[in-house]
């Protein structure tokens, strides 16, 4: 079996399209070597070495290590240097790299192979022991942080890991020497500390940091399989729903150096604008650096052209302009890449003395914002086609369109704390926390939480998760907690240096403000500033984007699924049709039903003794319920409205207390024990499945007949203002077609009464529909007490997901079919919708596309994304 793949010099055994076998960045590491772009040479141990390896109690098959040596044996001919060797040595890094980029969850390990015999022969070479050194110790602690510390299981002795405990050390030498930057520090300090540092691996985990290039690079090797099923990866696959059995591939490649001087460098880019989507090159750069500077946040980084050039690094030098040729040939790959792809790409680069080196290319995290700009822009480029602009955007990306945002009015007010890079656009609000698992903790307790760090590391991603948004002192737009945020959609200021952050006392600082844990701040995330307190959050209008409105276009043009809004008001109707709805799906009328004036009339119904009183109580809602409709109607004109008649149980209208029973008893002239005796004999044990739907028609027909000639008068009142408008009655919670019947002949007698005495003539529906209630009592689950125990059911793996937020397709769906089949079958024409949660969930909507349904029905701010959604079931299928 072939369990290694090798790249280099323009020859590669990988290409791209191998990613469930090389994992992402060893297909692209390959693909980008067969292009011809400069990589440095190494090999891939694939995924299977990965399941092979769990599968066999953590042993290697028997094949590899020769598999391995014959592919180093070809690094170092592309080379020219030797692994291990003492004149001329190779050094490599070993890098995991799963099939989808999972962002900093692996570790990777640099500059393996320096050992006390390669040292002096890299010196030598070199010509540089200061850079020499610094590798060394790099490698050190990166070894003992990754390799002997966490992949082995060791618990940090005192909570303190291997790695803070080897950079108090340097510390405490910059102290000695009073200087400021790692980068004043000397090659005879760097000498020092590595030794230093090897002391303290030795005390301090028991075992001696590895002096064989070997033992290296195997360790190396092992440690990345091992993160594999680490807690941090399991914990981000839970989140991200990543099978556990993918494995993960490592890559073995060529060291090149980005710190060995001023002709060196290293940076990230991206090759179009994470943020905002702009069509130009945007990156970071560091000279005299090696790669995880950049993306550690240790040193601020410069911008790679005026295109990254913001208020707070305008002074800091451009790549561009600093390297101007070598600039002109990674804008050329840039190119290359995005034409090769066909999509944006996040690159990793470094420059060793004067020439580039692409270390990474793969497909970018961006926000909906900006997904939403790429997908519109790369279809006018024609480099898509407009079902892969429409599948570029995921449906919940739309929400960030849709999202909070800082409303301005109240940030001109407000005290600013302190300003930072704006890594993840919108506006949050919170309480302050500063641990990932107080985050956690404060969210389940239903808190909304900012979780403010010096910078975040993988280790944080479950709090990040459960925070509103996340807040570091340290880091660029490239760091670990900018590229998670965007990633997730997520609110993020990173790189706020005005913040001393005391983590261990749960405080922080900034100028003359001191905040602790549970204070309140809101993050401008757009603007990257964070303020005291809490400010209000405003929407903003996705229908002034050119972007969204031309998407929203051609997902129109390619489904075929209806979209309808849930609404009851005329303003939610009118934003629902902004957003592009074509009718009310779900109209209730029971809030029409709580105004104080109109209860009292309904309560007096209730307890009505007899049929006359019942009426006369009833009729007085006709003129409330008559305007409502009215008024929903106009809005909505020319477009269906679904109007469900009444359905909540009746004792909801006479949940009283003790005064407010004397006060409808005296109200109604009765006694008040006949009051609660009459109130008590409608408590229900059940009432989700008591008293309600249409069980309240067939009790008090009245109310149908009330309803009915509501809707149909205020039909009529329009059809004579010549709007079109469009009732279909729907009656609820019909379980026999004789409760159908019974209703619908009172609804057809009434329409017909009312266009006789009005004199008008209108269209009009009468049907039944697919709501949440079929997955009630399907599962027998009652909606509102399913929190009791879905959490359990989720993570018992019972339930994959709550079957009120996604169809459960296999059960509650089969009925679904059924009764689209034996419908349609009786009455080709017959039209079907759901409504509810379901109608603006896209797994929901992909189903109701493939059944044949006419549309669903969403809330309003649902609406751009179920067009979106249908647009992709008509794709997908
Ligand atoms: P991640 O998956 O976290 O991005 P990478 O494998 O890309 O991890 O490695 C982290 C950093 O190490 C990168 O920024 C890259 O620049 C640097 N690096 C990795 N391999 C090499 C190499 N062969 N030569 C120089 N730098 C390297
Ligand atoms: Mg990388």
């Amino acid at each position: 079996m072939k369990l290694v793949y090798f790249f280099g010099d323009s020859e590669a055994d990988g290409t791209a399209e191998m990613k469930e076998l090389l994992g992402g960045k060893g297909a692209n590491l390959a693909e980008m070597t067969s292009l011809g772009i400069p990589v440095p040479p190494g090999f891939t141990l694939t995924t299977e070495v990965c399941t092979e390896y769990y599968k066999n109690d953590r042993n290697y098959p028997p094949d590899l290590e020769a598999q391995v040596n014959d592919a180093i044996a070809r690094t170092e001919a592309v080379m020219g240097r030797k692994f291990g060797d003492a004149e001329n040595p190779l050094l490599f890094s070993v890098r995991s790299g799963a099939r989808i980029s999972m962002p900093g969850m692996m570790e990777t390990v640099l500059n393996v192979g320096l050992t006390t015999k390669t040292i002096p022969g890299l010196i030598e070479k070199s010509g540089n022991p200061k850079f020499v050194y610094d590798a060394y110790r790099r490698l050190i602690m990166m070894y003992a942080d990754v390799v002997m510390e966490k992949a082995a299981g060791v618990e940090p002795k005192d909570g303190i890991g291997i790695r803070e405990r080897l950079e108090d050390l340097i510390d405490e030498r910059k102290e000695a020497k009073r200087v400021d930057l790692d980068t004043e520090l000397d090659g005879e300090d760097w000498k020092e500390l590595a030794e230093q540092f090897k002391a303290t691996v030795r005390e301090v985990l028991g075992s001696e940091f590895p002096d064989d290039p070997h033992a290296q690079m195997w360790g190396g090797i092992s440690a990345v399989f091992q993160s594999w099923n680490g807690k941090r990866a399991v914990s981000y696959r839970r989140i991200e729903g990543i099978p556990g059995d993918w494995g993960t591939a490592v890559n073995v490649q060529s060291m090149v150096f980005g710190n060995m001087g001023d002709d060196c460098a290293t940076g990230v880019g991206f090759t179009r604008n994470p943020a905002t989507g702009d069509n130009h090159f945007y990156g970071e750069w560091l000279a005299d650096a090696q790669g995880e500077d950049v993306v550690a946040g240790i040193r601020t980084p410069n911008p790679i052209n005026k295109w990254g050039r913001t208020d707070k690094n305008s002074e800091l030098p451009t790549l561009e302009e600093e390297m101007p040729e070598i600039y002109s040939e990674l804008d050329g790959i840039r190119s290359n890449l995005e034409k090769h792809y066909r999509d944006m790409q996040d690159i990793e680069f470094t420059i060793e003395g004067g020439r580039l080196w692409m270390l990474q290319t793969r497909v970018g995290k961006r926000n909906g914002i900006a997904a939403v700009r790429m997908a519109t822009d790369m279809l006018s480029e024609e480099l898509i086609s407009k079902e892969e602009a429409l599948s570029r955007v995921k449906p919940s990306q739309l929400d960030e369109l849709l999202h909070p945002m800082v409303d301005p009015a109240a940030e001109t007010d407000a005290t600013k704390l302190a300003e930072g890079l704006p890594a993840g656009p919108g506006g949050a609000t919170g309480q302050i926390v500063f641990t990932a698992d107080d985050a956690e903790a404060w969210a389940k307790e239903g808190k909304k939480v900012i979780l403010v760090r010096n910078e975040t590391s993988p280790e944080d991603v479950h709090g990040m998760h459960a925070a509103e948004a996340i807040l570091t002192a340290k880091g660029g737009m490239t760091s670990h907690a900018a590229l998670v945020a965007r990633g997730w959609g997520k609110c993020c200021v990173v790189g706020c240096s005005a913040l001393n952050i005391d983590s261990r006392g749960k405080k922080l600082t900034v100028g003359d403000e001191a905040l602790n844990e549970g204070d309140v701040v809101t993050l401008n995330g757009t603007k990257g500033v964070v303020y005291a307190g809490e400010l209000s959050l405003t929407q903003i209008d996705p229908g002034e984007n050119a972007s969204f409105r031309t998407l929203m276009d051609i997902a129109d043009e390619v489904r075929t699924l209806g979209i309808r809004t849930n609404a009851e008001r005329p303003e939610d109707a009118a934003q629902a049709r902004a957003f592009g709805a074509q009718g009310i799906g779900l109209c209730r009328t029971e809030h029409m039903f709580f105004d104080p004036e109109r209860i009292s009339a309904m309560r007096e119904m209730i307890v009505a003794e007899n049929e006359e009183a019942r009426r006369a109580a009833v009729m007085k809602l006709l003129p409330f319920q008559r305007q409502d409709f009215y008024e929903i109607l106009k809005a909505m004109h020319d477009f269906p409205v679904t109007i469900r008649l009444l359905d909540p149980p009746l004792h909801e209208f006479v949940t009283l207390t003790d005064d407010q029973i004397s006060e409808l008893a005296d109200d109604l002239g009765i006694k008040r024990e006949k009051l609660s005796a009459r109130i008590d004999a409608l408590h229900e044990l059940n009432p989700m499945l008591g008293h309600r739907g249409c069980r309240l028609g067939v009790a008090y027909p009245e109310i149908t007949e009330m309803q009915a000639r509501a809707i149909f008068e205020a039909t009529a009142e329009l059809t004579e203002e010549c709007v079109q408008a469009l009732p279909e009655v729907m009656i609820p919670l019909v379980g026999a077609h004789t409760e159908y019947e019974h209703q619908e002949a009172i609804v057809r007698r009434v329409a017909d009464e009312v266009k006789n005495e009005t004199g008008t003539d209108f269209p009009y529906l009468v049907g039944t529909m697919i709501a949440n209630d079929l997955t009630q009592t399907t599962f027998g689950f009652s909606r509102d007490d399913i929190g009791g125990f879905l959490p359990a059911y989720i993570e018992g793996g019972i339930l994959p997901e709550d079957p009120f937020q996604s169809l459960d397709q296999s059960g509650v769906g089969q009925l679904v079919e059924m009764g689209v089949e034996k419908g349609r079958g009786r009455n080709g024409e017959l039209k079907i919708g759901i409504c509810g949660e379901h109608g603006g969930d896209p797994a929901s909507i992909d189903f109701c596309h493939r059944t044949g349904l006419d549309y669903v029905s969403c809330s309003p701010f649902r609406v751009p994304i179920a067009r979106l959604a249908a647009a992709q079931a008509v794709i997908n299928n």
